[in-house]
């Protein structure tokens, strides 16, 4: 037998000890011992591993009775059963042997068959005794057990149907930390301490069990009047004991209502109640309340929503812009997740993502946030935006994720990204448990090219052995520090000693939440990198960060072209057609700091250099006047439709000249003369124009266009809006095909689209290729047009649309006519407020009845 039960017997007599070997080794493991004293050296040595002792009493060097007074003083072996044997059948005898703590006794001659019987039946008695206690009480505390506590708590409840009663569950924060840094004594003694507080304050009055790790829970009669005194004095008493550690704990009260629910759940709900308070200073208990209970519910909906949300792109990614501090340069972005919830509108993640950690779909959802980030780097690289790095955030149990390394470098592959473009950055509480599968995961990553980030870091878990130990690349400085820190004159030490450190373990440092100039100016004088907070920018979608990266590259367009003249490397050419010899010189001295400037003095010359230079040449001034300077234009467009080069016509003030020009495609019109200044003005911003023209076209982002018409939609209007160059020759008009629905429900959705289609086209036809074209909603268009100055000229490009809609076959007097609103835009207003004022226009018209009033307007 593997785990033969072991029994010692103890008598001088070597024939009745040999007899009693016989007898027993058949079934046990027999250890002999002649006397008390040698009977109690080997239970030092094999304790509670003895099932029984027989026992003789009278006995040489120690008899029985002192022996059984110094078994029953150990509580170690004062459990293990003892049958005395007697020689007579003297009842004197067994009195007193029981007297002195015997379990039993068997008179001599020994019969093996009674024996063997007493033996086994004690012995059974004694496992199960012990097994009770196990299940009943906990071993390290000596409270009940969990599960006897549940049931004790059943049948009181059961049985005092007329009393109310509370349950009291308490929470040591951070107990894991405590375990961890002082050992796992130090935590036993800590457990051990509060058992004993709470059953010395429940007295009579109630009964305590532990739930689990560092959890207790009381049932006792309900009152009314918790208050935190009573919770800070019992911590006092436990912190006492405990020298320098700060031992914090938070309970949770609930009242028994409902008896209907198990006792589990009651001590669950206790317990909600003590987390919800948890970190939360001076908080000392919590009761479970219809408040809590309505956050629960609610926490209960968003895990029963989080699959759906998932699988119907409910999950949106915002992305935070991120700075040089040194340059202002734009260099990432951090990429921060929202829902938007059908029913609660858009929710940032504090409440969501701790909740999606705990039940472990923040790895599927971070698997998502990945992945869109990578295919936004994809396109944008491809659209020829500045290659930017972007920032994910790395859950811990991400990290526990066994393919987490396969998964991340699967995705940079398919998608064609280096790693270094992608930061991961990790929590920093993440690293308090350093251990090796962290290290090691973390150690993978970096090795692929990923650029590790230290999230959160001085937000309270720091230390600097951490930093030694874990691959990173980054530290990024917490919100709170920045935020409070900094400001004081400590802080600025401390500030001043992180960025020291950071430059010598060649870290380095993003700063976030920066919301103050002040914040700012302290970080650059600290030499901080880079920051991030709401002074900079909030979070945004998308399309809002696109603009942003749009500008910047438009900026750093015409930063090139700068340096590029500081270096002497002449690369981009401006050409200048035009018929008069000073005029040419004038504007070689304006651009030779930017621009390699081309002249050319006739028509023939021009087109020459444009041939020789197809794709070099960023900009062209064109005088009208000079001989064939239409041609110009016009080859300008034809021969490089797809890019065309952008140029500002030149000539007198002469309307009809102008919209010549514009109509043959010139990008501005400068009246002649001017200064240089405002030339030099007009070329860069027609640069900007076409480069955003350009980005525009390559916007192939489905969700900028409408998919019928590939027109912009609400969603690319408000993308571009921030690119769009303001000026106050700008007009915006608004149209709409008034009663739709009926003309769909009258010919069919089929012919419907053809219309919507048809009125796109017109649109087209009737605007500049600059022009910016929207289909807003199902029947509403608006067409932002450039470069027209009057409010008469603007009603005479509505009415040509409107006259041409309604020569077109669609007009049926009984279903669709097109109205417009018209307004023009100076640089100032907000684009919504333009529409708006076009929309109340339209709808005056609407109201005034019929296309009539736009005829006698014209
Ligand atoms: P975090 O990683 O520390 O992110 C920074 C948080 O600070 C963001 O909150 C951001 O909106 C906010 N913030 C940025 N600048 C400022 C500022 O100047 N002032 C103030 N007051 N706040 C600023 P947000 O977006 O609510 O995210 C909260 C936390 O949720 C994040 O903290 C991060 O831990 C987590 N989270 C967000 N998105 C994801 C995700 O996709 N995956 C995972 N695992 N966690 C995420
Ligand atoms: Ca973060
Ligand atoms: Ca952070």
């Amino acid at each position: 037998m593997l785990f033969e039960r072991k029994i010692l017997v103890v008598e001088d007599n070597e024939i009745n000890r040999a007899a009693l070997c016989v007898i027993l080794s058949s079934q046990y493991t027999v250890l002999e011992a002649e006397n008390g004293a040698q009977a109690l050296s080997l239970l030092e040595k094999y304790r509670e591993g003895i099932s029984l002792i027989l026992l003789d009493i009278v006995m040489p060097v120690m008899d029985g009775y002192t022996f059984l007074k110094h078994l029953k003083a150990d509580h170690r072996l004062n459990s293990i059963p003892v049958i005395v044997t007697t020689s007579n059948n003297s009842e004197v005898d067994e009195v007193a042997a029981l007297s002195n703590g015997a379990t039993d006794f068997i008179t001599k001659p020994y019969r093996a068959q009674v024996i063997l019987q007493r033996a086994a039946g004690i012995i059974h008695l004694r496992e199960t005794s012990v097994l009770i206690h196990q299940i009943q009480y906990d071993r390290v505390t000596g409270v009940y057990s969990k599960e006897y506590f549940c049931q004790q708590v059943r049948d009181i409840l059961f049985r005092n149907p007329d009393v109310k009663y509370d349950i009291l569950c308490s929470d040591i924060e951070d107990f894991k930390l405590i375990n961890d840094t002082f050992g796992m004594d130090a935590g036993d003694r800590l457990l051990r301490q509060v058992a004993e507080l709470c059953t010395q304050r429940l007295g009579d009055h109630g009964i305590c069990g532990r739930l689990n790790a560092d959890q207790f829970a009381c049932l006792l009669e309900h009152r009314e009047d918790y208050a935190d005194e009573m919770f800070t004095q019992s911590d006092s008493r436990i912190n006492s004991g405990f020298g320098d550690l700060n031992v914090i704990i938070k309970y949770g009260i609930y009242t028994v209502e409902d008896r209907e629910v198990s006792v589990e759940q009651m001590c669950d709900r206790a317990l909600l109640a003590a987390n919800n308070i948890k970190g939360k200073y001076g908080k000392h208990f919590a009761l479970y309340d219809d408040k809590l209970r309505g956050a629960l519910l609610r926490r209960q909906a968003i895990t029963d929503g989080m699959e759906t949300a998932l699988a119907t792109g409910q999950f949106e990614v915002y992305l935070q812009p991120k700075y040089q501090i040194r340059d202002g340069r734009l260099t990432g972005a951090e990429a921060l997740v929202r829902w938007n919830h059908p029913k609660w509108g858009l929710q940032p993640p504090a409440e969501f993502i701790p909740i999606f950690e705990r039940n472990g779909f923040i790895t599927k959802l971070d698997q998502y946030v990945w992945e869109r980030v990578c295919s936004l780097m994809q396109e944008w690289d491809k659209s020829g935006y500045p290659s930017i790095n972007i920032s994910v955030n790395v859950s811990r149990i991400d990290i526990y994720n066994t393919n987490l390394v396969d998964f991340l470098t699967g995705l940079m592959q398919r998608y064609g990204l280096s790693p270094s473009r992608l930061h991961l950055e990790i929590t920093e509480s993440a690293y308090t448990d350093t251990s090796r599968q962290l290290i090691e995961t973390m150690g993978a990553l970096r090795r692929q090219g990923f650029m590790i980030e230290m999230d959160d870091f001085g937000s309270g878990y720091s230390s600097l052995n951490m930093l030694t130990e874990m691959p990173i690349d980054v530290l990024k400085l917490d919100m709170k520090f920045i935020q409070t820190e900094i400001t004081r004159p400590t802080g600025q030490g401390i500030l001043r000693f992180i960025l020291d450190l950071a430059r010598w373990m060649k870290l380095s440092v993003v700063a976030e939440g920066v919301e103050t100039q002040e914040q700012l100016e302290r970080l650059q004088n600290a030499g901080c990198d880079y920051a991030q907070g709401y002074y900079f920018a909030k979070p945004m979608p998308v399309e809002n960060f696109v603009s942003i990266l749009t500008a910047q590259a438009l900026a750093a367009n015409i930063e090139n072209s700068r340096s590029a003249c500081s270096a002497g490397r002449l690369d981009r050419a401006l050409l200048v057609a035009d018929e008069d010899e000073e005029y040419r010189a004038h504007v070689h001295r304006t651009f030779t700091d930017c621009f390699k400037v081309l002249e050319a003095a006739s028509c023939e010359e021009a087109v020459g250099i444009l041939g020789r230079h197809p794709y070099q040449i960023s900009a062209v001034i064109l005088s009208l006047t000079i001989q064939g300077g239409a041609d110009i234009l016009t080859a300008i467009q034809k021969e490089r439709s797809a890019w065309k080069t952008p140029c500002v016509a030149t000539g007198p003030l002469d309307m009809e000249l102008e919209r010549n020009a514009m109509e043959l495609g010139a990008t501005d019109y400068a009246t002649k003369p001017h200064d240089q200044e405002s030339l030099r003005r007009r070329v860069l911003r027609a640069m900007s124009t076409h480069t955003l023209q350009v980005r525009m076209r390559s916007l192939q982002d489905e969700a900028c266009r409408d998919t019928m018409t590939g027109l912009l939609n609400c969603r690319g209007l408000y993308t571009i809006t921030e690119s769009l160059w303001h000026e106050s020759s700008s007009v915006v008009c608004l149209f709409e095909l008034d009663d739709l629905k009926k003309f769909n429900e009258k010919y069919g959705y089929v012919e419907g689209d053809h219309l919507i289609l048809h009125f796109a086209s017109l649109l087209r036809a009737h605007t500049q290729v600059d022009d910016v074209l929207v289909r807003l909603g199902g029947d509403e268009f608006l067409a932002v047009m450039y470069n027209i100055r009057s409010m008469k000229v603007a009603h005479m490009k509505e009415m040509a649309i409107l006259r041409a809609y309604n020569e077109s076959r669609y007009v049926d007097p009984d279903s669709v006519s097109c109205f417009a609103g018209t307004v023009l835009w100076n640089a100032e207003e907000p684009l919504d407020e333009i529409i708006g004022r076009a929309r109340e226009i339209l709808y005056a018209a609407k109201a005034s009845g019929k296309e009539e009033y736009f005829l006698q307007k014209g």
